[in-house]
């Protein structure tokens, strides 16, 4: 779909978020996979289904400290009616039961302790007296004054995961209680889709490194660590590139620390004024498709494809420079490429609020208000964090959520309902 753009015949039209998002996700692919500890499988998705080799438990075990017993012997006992039976063995979690259980006579055990032969239920130590121990015989007895039915307090075989069962699917997000079932049936390895290494680039020629000394004019680059965290909490893995001056020399220099990534992200230079670098450097290292998305903040966006070498194309995002249009921009369309590549659902996270302050969109584009969303009575509000400039990271910093407005309303009022994409 790209066209070498070299006579500078890029595709101005205006496309919806909708259209670009669906152009931009049909150039990507879920990634391959890769084997990794559980340890370190958190969030990432499963690409093999996970059968168990084992029984959970293993054995028929104990839910209660207590004792072993055969149900039919305890039939007559109660607080008025005690009845007193010898104690032949104690089993604790992990031992093999030695004992098998006769007639009359119990067996000490514990939580989790394998259900010796013989026995049917679990008495709870709650249900008895204090065990005697008898020095001249050199026999416990314990007084018992309650029943329990055949099968009361014991935990079955398998009841949890059966030998042979699939207990995970393919395309699973392991969440925590996922990674401990993978270790409770004794998988310590899983194979999930690899994570996507994005290399991460900012252009200007004003741009200084933050913790460099401040020089006249110039601009802390805060694009950098922002889309760093970005990929982070998208569970990518950010590669930066550094600081490319608005020269082509310099962006090539910069690209060729890309190889072996799989996105490349840039900021700023694909705005009218001095968008031609970026474009410059990438028709010639692949392609790239310029588009104005009717958006706002954001409205120009670069999508191509950067060519690593030996045939190895790579897509690439290239972002407006305003922080907080390179902000809201990933959100729309970096997030969602990770998503893809991970495997994952696409990203939505939308909940309806109702505006507490009346909101203007006069230019019929879709406009992201950075919102604070409160929750007052069960619902949820939304007031601006004041000034929309697109250059004002602190209105993004007070914001919890994004209020969409659809690009055919020109206003909503006090007390109407709005989409809020929650943040972060
Ligand atoms: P441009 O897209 O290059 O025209 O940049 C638009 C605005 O964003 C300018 O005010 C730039 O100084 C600013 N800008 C671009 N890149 C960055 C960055 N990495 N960090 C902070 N501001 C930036
Ligand atoms: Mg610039």
């Amino acid at each position: 779909m790209f066209k070498n753009n070299r006579n500078n015949n890029f595709n101005e039209a205006m496309l919806s978020v909708d259209d670009a998002l669906n152009r931009v996700l049909k150039n990507i692919n879920k990634l391959d996979s890769e084997l990794v500890s559980i340890i370190d499988s958190l969030d990432r998705v499963l690409s093999e289904n996970i059968f168990s080799h084992v029984n959970v438990p293993y054995a028929n075990n104990s839910a209660m400290d207590g004792y072993a017993v055969k149900a039919n012997n305890l039939k007559t006992a109660s607080s008025l009616t005690p009845i007193k039976l010898k104690v032949i063995d104690s089993i604790k979690a992990g031992d093999a039961p030695k004992s098998k259980l006769e007639d009359f006579t119990v067996i000490r055990i514990m939580t989790g302790s394998a259900i010796p032969e013989g026995a049917d239920a679990v008495l709870p130590f709650e249900y008895t007296k204090e065990e005697i121990f008898d020095s001249e015989k050199n026999i416990s007895y314990v007084t018992i004054i309650e029943k329990v039915l055949s099968g009361d307090y014991i935990r079955l075989s398998g009841k949890d995961v059966k030998e042979g069962e699939k207990v995970l699917n393919e395309g699973t997000v392991l969440r925590p209680p996922e990674i401990g079932l993978l270790a409770s049936i004794g998988i310590n390895k899983v194979n999930v889709i690899r994570k996507p290494i994005v290399s991460i680039l900012s252009t200007g020629d004003e741009l200084i490194e933050p913790g460099e000394a401040y020089s006249e004019y110039m601009t802390y680059d805060s694009n950098t660590s922002l889309i760093v965290a970005s990929v982070l909490k998208c569970g990518g893995t950010p590669r930066v590139l550094g600081l490319a001056r608005d020269d082509i020399q310099s962006v090539n220099e910069k690209l060729s620390l890309a190889s072996g990534s799989d996105l490349l992200i840039t900021t700023a230079g694909v705005s009218k004024g001095d968008y031609d670098i970026v474009k410059d450097v990438l028709s010639e290292k692949g392609s790239i498709d310029f588009w104005s998305v009717n958006m706002k903040p954001g409205k120009p966006l670069a999508f191509g494809n950067l060519d690593l070498g030996e045939g190895k194309l790579i897509p690439h995002l290239g972002l407006p420079g305003n922080p907080v249009s390179a902000s809201v921009t990933f959100e729309q369309f970096g997030r969602n490429i990770i998503m893809k590549m991970l495997g994952k659902e696409l990203s939505k996270n939308i909940i309806n609020a109702v505006l507490d302050e009346p909101i203007y969109n006069l230019e019929g584009k879709r406009t992201y208000f950075r919102v604070i969303i409160e929750i007052k009575e069960g619902v949820y509000r939304a007031k601006l964090t004041g000034d929309q400039s697109s250059n004002l990271l602190t209105s993004l910093v007070n914001a919890n959520g994004l209020a969409i407005c659809p690009e055919n309303i020109q206003k909503k009022d006090i007390g109407d309902t709005i989409e809020v994409q929650m943040l972060y």
